[in-house]
This record gives structure tokens, sequence and C-alpha cells, in this order.
């Protein structure tokens, strides 16, 4: 049976991903931070493992893994987001976004490569964001720490390709889950109306995409920017 492991997969775009990859016959390892009750329960429904790490904390990452074994696919979904003018931005809140994001991912992916490399073979997944492609006002923080994501993904879909292993990356685009709590309807009704789909996306959209990455129909896809968005980027 192959396995995935999902970062942040207690809630949202991370849950969804892992009950797709569940669905396409993965063994699916749950990473979470804080939503313990939610990992667990979607770990019973789902036949998944939960686990806990920080992934911010290379300590904690390592820890994980030992408690893992190898992989074939790894999603790198785990994020925050920071909201508020630049000048407001404090050194600590910055340095945390980028310790999640950006940090998040380097940890995480860096542990997965020698069983991968051995193995010749496992597909990375990323998830940055529209934001790190457009920037967004009041978002410097985050757009940046996407931005780093892509950046990396394309880096590595070069370094590991004759490794055998795949790196795409995701851009999400406005998608409904908690992450929007902080929006209003007003605002939200605005980022509908920029849509060519007049609506906000679902995490289960994303997480099909992911689960094709993730498959062997995806074997000649690497380095790759995949926009969900209903057109919101073009
Ligand atoms: P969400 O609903 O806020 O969920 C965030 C997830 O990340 C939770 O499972 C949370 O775990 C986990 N997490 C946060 N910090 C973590 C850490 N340090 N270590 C491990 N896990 C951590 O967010 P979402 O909307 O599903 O977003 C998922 C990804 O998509 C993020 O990378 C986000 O930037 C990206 N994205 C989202 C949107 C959107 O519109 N929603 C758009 C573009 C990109 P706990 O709950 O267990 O703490």
């Amino acid at each position: 049976m192959k396995t995935a492991l999902v970062t942040g997969a207690s809630r949202g775009i991370g849950e969804a991903i892992a009950r797709a990859l569940a669905k396409d016959s993965f063994k699916v390892y749950i990473n979470y931070l804080s939503s313990r009750e939610k990992a667990l329960r979607l770990a019973e429904e789902i036949g998944g493992v939960p686990v806990r790490a920080d992934v911010s904390d290379p300590a904690q990452v390592r820890s994980m893994y030992d408690e893992i074994g190898e992989i074939n696919v790894l999603v790198c979904n785990a994020g925050i987001s920071e909201y508020g003018l630049f000048s407001d931005i404090t050194p600590e809140k910055w340095h945390r976004v980028f310790a999640v994001n950006v940090d998040g991912v380097f940890n995480c992916v860096q542990r997965v490569l020698p069983s991968m490399i051995n193995r010749k073979e496992g597909s990375i997944i990323t998830v940055s964001s529209v934001w790190g492609i457009h920037g967004a006002s009041c978002e410097a923080a985050y757009s940046a720490s996407k931005a780093a994501v892509i950046g990396l993904t394309k880096s590595l879909a070069k370094e590991l390709g004759p490794s055998g292993i795949r790196v795409n990356c995701i851009a999400p685009g406005v998608i409904q889950t908690d992450m929007m709590s902080g929006f209003s309807d007003e605002d939200k009704n605005r980022l509908c109306e920029e849509t060519p789909l007049c609506r906000l996306g679902r995490p289960s959209e994303v997480a099909e995409l992911a689960a094709f990455l993730a498959s062997d129909r995806a074997e000649f896809i690497t380095g790759q920017v995949f926009g969900v968005d209903g057109g919101f980027a073009m």
C-alpha cells in the first residue's frame, strides 16, 4: 500500500487532500498541530494515522518521520496567514509566517528525501497561493512566503528529477476554509466578483488536483505551478 503524509491535514484543504488520497487507496498520515480531536476523528474515518508536529520545528519533524518511516507522497500543505499593513508587521510575525510556510516545507522535504532518493521515486506537492504569484495588499509576509514556496518547488524539481522524484505546486485562489474567517461578507463578495467563475472554491476542488499529482497519471509532470482559483489569476 502506498503511503502519503499531508501536513496541516486536521482542517480545510489538508483535510480534503487526506480524504482524496485515502479514497485513492493511500495510507495517509495526518499531520496536525493544535486540532487533535479533528485529526483523530478524520483518521478514524479514513483509516489514517494522526501525527502531531509543528512543521516549523526541525526536531518535531524528525520525530514525526521516526514514527512514520518511508512515504511515497509528501503534501506540504500546512500554512498560516497574516493580515495587516506592511508597516505594522512585527519581526516576530514576519518570522513566524516564514517559519511555518517556508521552513516547514524545508524541514519536511529534507527529511523525506534520503528514502525517496534511495528508492528513486516519490511525489512532493507544495501548496502556495495565487498571492505568491501576484502579491496582495496587506498580505506582504504571506505573499512573500508563498512566492518562496514556488521558487523552492521549481528548484527541487530540477534537482530531484534525475532521482525520479516529481515536485509540483498548487496555487489555490480563494477557498472556503477557516483561513477565510477573517474576511467580511463584503470582502468575500468582492473576491467572487473578481473571479471569472463567480464563486469561492471548495477544499475538495484543490484536493482533486493534489490526488492527480500524487498519482502515476501525472508521471511526466514536474516543476509546475497549478492554479485552482476559478480563473482569478490569469
Ligand atoms: P486552515 O483551514 O487555516 O488550516 C491550516 C492547517 O494547517 C491546519 O490543519 C493547521 O493545523 C495546520 N497548521 C498550521 N500551522 C501549523 C504548523 N506550524 N505545523 C503543522 N500544522 C500547522 O488553512 P487552509 O485554508 O486549509 O490552507 C491550507 C494551505 O492552503 C495553506 O498553506 C494556505 O496558505 C494555502 N492556501 C489557502 C487558501 C485559502 O483561501 N483558504 C488560498 C491559497 C492558499 P491545526 O489546526 O492542527 O493547528
